[in-house]
Order: C-alpha cells, then sequence, then structure tokens
C-alpha cells in the first residue's frame, strides 16, 4: 500500500504526519514501513527519523550531446523541445541544461542522428534505515530546478511487493509512506501519482482553506482517495471542516497547537516520542483509510 502525505501549502506540518504515521506503523513487527522523503528541495524528515545512511548514489539526467560533424541545423531539435532547452542558430545548436528534462524527444527526431545523451547530475539519492524503516531520500543540487527525475528516481525505489498483496487486493502489510513537496506543480504530481492514498495536511486559516481546496482539485483529476489532517486545529476559523463536510472529504485527524509539540518539534523529536497516545492516534487514522481503500 502507497500513502502519500501532501499539502497546497508549506509549513501545515506534512512531514510531522507522515513521519509520525511512520514511527506509529513500524511498531507493529508485522508491518514493513518504507519512507521515501520526496520533498527533494528542503528534505528534512531525516532530522526526526534520524536514519542511518548506509549508501548514496548519483541522481542524473540525460541531456543531449550535439556532434557538430553531423548536424545540419536544420532547427527539428528545437522544434519538438516544449521546454525551450535547445535553441539553433545558423551553425551552432544551444543545449541549456538547465531547462532540459531528458525527456529525449530530441534525440528520437533528430534526422541527421547527431545526438547523444549525457548524464547531467540533478542531485543525490541517500539510503539507510531508521530502525525497522527502510528510509529513502533525494536531495536536489542547489539552484537546479528539475526536481522530477530525483523524485522518479527515489520512487523506483518502492518494494513491489508493496503495492499489490497475493491476490492482488492492497495489503496493509508492507506500507510505503510519501512525504510528497509542498504545493500542487510538477513535483507534487510526481510523487503523488501511483499511491493508493493521499492524506492532504492543512490548518484552519484562509491560506490553509484555499490551498487545500487546489490539492483537492489535483487529486480528483488524479483519481486518488483522499482525506484531510488538520494541524493546529485550534486556531483560526471553521471553514476547512466546514468545507470537508460540505463536500464529504474525511477529515481524518485533528491536532491542535500545542506547545510541548512545537518544542519538540524544534530539537527534532516526533510527537509520538513525547507523547504516546499519539501512537493510537497515528494507528487510528491508518486504519480509516484502509477501511476507506
Ligand atoms: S535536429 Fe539534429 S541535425 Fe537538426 S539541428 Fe538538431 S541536432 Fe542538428
Ligand atoms: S531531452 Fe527533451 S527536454 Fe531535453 S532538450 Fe531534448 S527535447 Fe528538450
Amino acid at each position: 500500500m502507497i500513502i502519500s502525505v501532501a499539502s497546497g501549502k508549506g509549513g501545515t506540518g506534512k512531514t510531522t504526519i507522515a513521519v509520525n504515521l511512520a514511527l506509529a506503523l513500524a511498531k507493529d513487527k508485522e508491518k514493513n514501513v518504507q519512507f521515501l522523503d520526496c520533498d527533494v528541495e528542503e528534505p528534512n524528515a531525516h532530522l526526526f527519523l534520524k536514519p542511518v545512511i548506509t549508501s548514496s548514489e548519483s541522481a542524473e539526467i540525460p541531456v543531449p550531446k550535439i556532434d557538430d560533424k553531423k548536424c545540419n541545423y536544420c532547427g527539428k531539435c528545437a522544434e519538438v523541445c516544449v521546454f525551450n532547452a535547445i535553441a539553433v542558430t545558423k551553425n551552432k545548436v544551444l543545449v541549456f541544461s538547465g531547462l532540459c528534462h531528458g525527456c529525449g524527444a530530441c534525440t528520437l527526431f533528430c534526422p541527421e542522428k547527431a545526438i547523444s545523451e549525457e548524464g547531467n547530475e540533478v542531485g543525490v539519492l541517500e539510503e539507510g534505515k531508521a530502525g525497522s524503516i527502510n528510509f529513502t531520500h533525494g536531495r536536489l543540487n542547489i539552484g537546479e530546478p528539475m526536481a522530477p527525475p530525483i523524485i522518479r528516481k527515489i520512487k523506483k525505489k518502492i518494494k513491489k511487493d508493496g503495492i499489490k498483496g497475493e491476490n492482488n487486493d492492497i495489503t496493509n502489510r508492507h506500507i510505503t509512506l510519501i512525504d510528497a513537496p509542498p504545493g500542487t506543480s510538477c513535483p507534487v504530481i510526481e510523487s503523488i501519482k501511483d499511491s493508493d492514498y493521499t492524506i492532504l495536511v492543512t490548518e484552519p486559516t484562509p491560506f490553509g482553506l484555499h490551498d487545500l481546496i487546489l490539492a483537492v482539485e489535483v487529486l480528483k483529476k488524479l483519481k486518488i482517495p483522499y482525506g484531510v489532517v488538520l494541524n493546529k486545529c485550534d486556531i483560526g476559523d471553521h471553514k476547512v471542516e466546514e468545507y470537508c463536510k460540505k463536500n464529504d472529504i474525511p477529515l481524518l485527524l485533528s491536532i491542535p497547537l500545542d506547545r510541548e509539540i512545537a518544542v519538540a518539534y524544534s530539537k527534532g523529536i516526533p510527537i509520538v516520542k513525547i507523547n504516546p497516545s499519539y501512537e493510537q492516534k497515528f494507528i487510528q487514522l491508518f486504519q480509516k483509510i484502509v477501511q476507506i481503500i
């Protein structure tokens, strides 16, 4: 089973929910929990899970390399590149590797076979163990705009038997938790697509509601079932609750603003470690998701 944790806006407590859910589920020795931090621009789940990193590998995207001897400057490559990563002048082909998505279209369409591909490192991927939790995260290089390729590479680590059970039923023994980036752009789509369920974390503020509505629209398009966790539920107004009720969106868990939780957070200590009653709350959250699926 793949559960992604996302949020329309940053700072809602998305990683907090993902990390605490992972820790609560990992207490059950029968469960095999995998944690993928796909928030590659600012991965921070490791600050709470404190994994021992055992391997690291480069994440590259294939960018075009032009063979000037074969190129006749026909301009076909620039024509097919929807990302404007190639420009062709009278006697030069310019490749803007920072814009290239590594889609391979230019190589495929070059009539002179003048394009080969070379790897452009966009970041690194690290793997390790946090207790019994299998941990993977990616770090995008500073200034690198292209998050989806490294997210795709992280998602290749999803344990295949974590998706379907013996009779092709979704199993709740193998659980992959994905901490998605905030927002609703390409990196989020890449992170959450193929999930069996998405938890949307928000807060009861006008911004929280506005960005939740955007995230809900994305999930409707992707046809992924979803529910809401309301963090700092006792600040702000009740409009998120009203919106969920009106739209039949399950409100999975509400967490009040708590100074003790905030202080622990600032020290990298998860909620379930300082307040064991939350362990049960996160297990109940998981059980609700299993029922919904
Ligand atoms: S499509 Fe091939 S031959 Fe044409 S300009 Fe691009 S690299 Fe050169
Ligand atoms: S690989 Fe794709 S994105 Fe990159 S330059 Fe070629 S067509 Fe453009």
